[in-house]
């Protein structure tokens, strides 16, 4: 069976110690690409998953799969779940601090960095430029410095773009999109491609 992972991701698991048989069975788990690992999200759970792998692959494994994870990812984690239930909670989200990390290169940003910054390491836009979906202005970083809306995902813009003109209040957007679960959104997404007709 052949693993669904990129050449370029095999190569680079090969070269962090696993085997194409390890690959094969990872796939066999349903990991089949670097964003599983998020699911995974530490060596620890990949170890109980793949026990051969070891826990130094592993740790090796993780620490590429999950660039942009809190800086001391030697932080013990809190591992009992309260009921069993495994807690998938992605450590790409607990960034605890307001560390900006570049979006090329995952580099931390220094502690003076300013919205709109060019990445210390590799030069480039450190945050990705998105578009407002209030006044149509684009730049970077987490609200619209023309209007102050914050910004929603480019993948939602077009939601954002509707609720707009459902009447709902520019800060409201963000949240009401938070709060709609995924039968909700993709009605939303059926009233976008109508009106794209
Ligand atoms: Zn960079
Ligand atoms: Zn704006």
């Amino acid at each position: 069976m052949p693993t669904p992972f990129s050449l370029l991701e095999r190569r680079i698991l090969n070269a962090k110690g696993v085997s194409d048989d390890q690959l094969e069975r990872l796939h066999e788990l349903g990991i089949a690409a670097r964003e599983d690992f998020v699911t995974v999200g530490d060596p620890e759970t990949l170890v109980e998953l793949l026990p051969d792998l070891g826990a130094e692959v592993a740790g090796r494994v993780l620490a590429w799969a999950l660039p942009a994870a809190l800086p001391s990812a030697a932080a013990p984690l809190d591992t009992a779940p309260l009921n069993g239930a495994p807690t998938l909670a992605s450590p790409l989200i607990v960034n605890t601090s307001d560390a900006v990390y570049c979006v090329h290169c995952q580099f931390k940003q220094p502690k003076d960095y300013g919205v709109g910054d060019l990445c210390s390491n590799c030069g480039l836009q450190a945050e990705p430029i998105e578009t407002c979906y209030w006044c149509a202005s684009s730049g970077p970083g987490k609200f619209c410095r023309v209007c102050g809306a914050q910004f929603v995902s480019t993948a939602e813009l077009s939601l954002a773009l509707l609720l707009r003109r459902d009447g709902v209040a520019k800060d409201d957007i963000p949240r009401k999109l938070d709060a709609l679960n995924a039968s909700e959104k993709d009605a939303l997404w059926g009233r976008v491609r109508r009106a794209r007709l």
